[in-house]
């Protein structure tokens, strides 16, 4: 069973008010899912259009990420309220929660992206972490979201941040699926590979202008959102599990191990996983390209203002045992790392994380 999209996909300005209508018909009691007071202001506006409509909407917050606590807790909001439907309106947390509980209580899912940070509004799959944002596992959900909502005005109001986040994952496509999947022989599976790699090229091309043109009549940032937020759920729904993640997510979900103060993004992490992927691939599978993706990608990054070291990321990994645990979590028996089609073994992670965090690494 393979969900390649949402049913339903409304995307440009005004998408929502668009949406409106079909979400009438779908739900007369919606529960709006969000999170952090940015997009406070935002959700009160969803919540006040559907109250026109006549819905019974009523909204709840997630507390801390996609986790159990937060996930048990809404779910008894629902059945208290007896809402039919969930509305998931914010970033990749937000979504994953919605699709998760929607789907364990069987009742549809409306998914609102309110930033271009991620493709978790069009996808089947649910990323849970603990309260403190510490990855678990993901979960393989039944279908893609009943109706997705890309409201362009209402991405234009996420942080820029939010949107070079999103472009370092959406890069990541290319780089993972073609190292995992290109001797697959299934031709979905090539296609999918095929149009992640078109992706990669139009935000090496796109990326900075979206970046740093802003959104009136730019073009630029119009192709990158829709990018990160649709094309790259539409290349995991092609490409199914096969299309894998690697090493970037596999050191990304190591890397959420260790509890900093400041939290980061989840493609500001996925980006420094990336670069180590590549080194990685230099040192174990001799491929000769990988330095020039490297420099390739660290120039964009650079003008993204994104990390590229795990230093940036608030961790000194020569303290508190944190390459270690960096390596043990990276190699563990579930690991995507172990998708390579080359052996892992802890001694290359703690090798090649040594080497990357104490070069000063220059373009
Ligand atoms: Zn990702």
């Amino acid at each position: 069973m393979q969900s390649i999209s949402p049913e339903t996909i409304y995307r440009g300005n005004y998408a929502w008010e668009e949406s409106l209508p079909q979400i009438t018909k779908l739900t007369k009691s919606p529960l709006i899912l969000g999170r952090g007071i940015h997009t406070k202001n935002l959700r009160n506006n969803i919540s006040i259009d559907l109250k026109n409509q006549t819905l019974n909407a009523n909204s709840a917050d997630l507390q801390f990420d996609c986790c159990y606590e937060d996930i048990s807790r809404v779910k008894n909001i629902i059945s208290d309220n007896n809402n039919d439907s969930i509305i998931a309106a914010g970033g990749g947390k937000v979504l994953d929660s919605g699709k998760y509980i929607a789907e364990s209580l069987n009742i549809p899912c409306i998914t609102v992206p309110l930033s271009a940070s991620t493709c978790a509004g069009w996808t089947a799959l649910s990323n849970v972490y603990t309260k403190d944002g510490q990855f678990i596992k993901d979960v393989a959900l039944r279908s893609c979201p009943k109706i997705l909502v890309y409201d362009h005005k209402f991405i234009q109001t996420a942080p820029s941040r939010t949107l070079a986040s999103g472009i370092a994952d959406a890069l990541a496509k290319w780089y993972e699926s073609s190292i995992t999947s290109s001797t697959i022989d299934d031709g979905l599976v090539q296609q999918a590979i095929q149009i992640s790699r078109v992706l990669r090229d139009q935000l090496l091309i796109d990326g900075e202008k979206a970046f740093k043109g802003g959104f009136e009549n730019n073009p630029s940032w119009r192709n990158t959102i829709e990018a990160c937020g649709l094309t790259a759920g539409l290349v995991g729904g092609i490409g199914g599990e096969k299309c894998r993640t690697a090493a970037a997510h596999a050191i990304h979900n190591a890397i959420t191990q260790i509890i900093t103060p400041n939290k980061f993004l989840h493609g500001e992490i996925v980006g420094v996983g990336l670069l180590l992927q590549l080194r990685l691939e230099e040192m174990k599978n001799n491929n000769k390209l990988a330095d020039q993706s490297i420099k390739q990608l660290l120039v964009l990054m650079k003008e993204l203002n994104l990390p590229t070291t795990i230093g940036q990321l608030g961790i000194n990994v020569f303290e508190n045992n944190n390459l270690e645990k960096i390596a043990d979590f990276t190699c563990r028996d579930k690991s995507e790392i172990h998708f390579l089609p080359f052996e892992i073994h802890k001694r290359d992670i703690l090798e090649v994380i040594a080497n990357f965090e104490k070069q000063k690494i220059k373009i």
